[in-house]
């Protein structure tokens, strides 16, 4: 089956697919949220403190913890409630 053009035929591709761009520096962990955004875990180190940040790409939800775990639970958490959509990339 093609298309007009010769193609072969595609499923629509998803708007945002979260692992084709670039993760920011220092993210860790990224979950996706029932809508579509990311809520994404970074890591920041200064000798031996630690803290890992949860930041959700679709609301303003953010969270931070001293304990990796605790910063990966409230990010999947945090993923599985949330409906806001994404702002687009081009209105950043
Ligand atoms: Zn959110």
């Amino acid at each position: 089956m093609t298309d007009r053009n010769g193609q072969p035929q595609q499923q629509p591709s998803p708007v945002s697919t979260p692992w084709q761009v670039p993760w920011p520096t220092g993210t860790i962990a990224r979950y996706w949220t029932v809508a579509g955004a990311t809520v994404d875990v970074t890591k920041t180190e200064d000798g031996d403190f630690r803290r890992y940040d949860v930041k959700c790409t679709g609301c303003p939800h953010e969270d931070s913890s001293r304990i990796g775990d605790n910063a990966h639970t409230s990010a999947q958490a945090h993923a599985e409630r949330c409906r806001a959509l994404p702002r687009p990339v081009a209105g950043q």
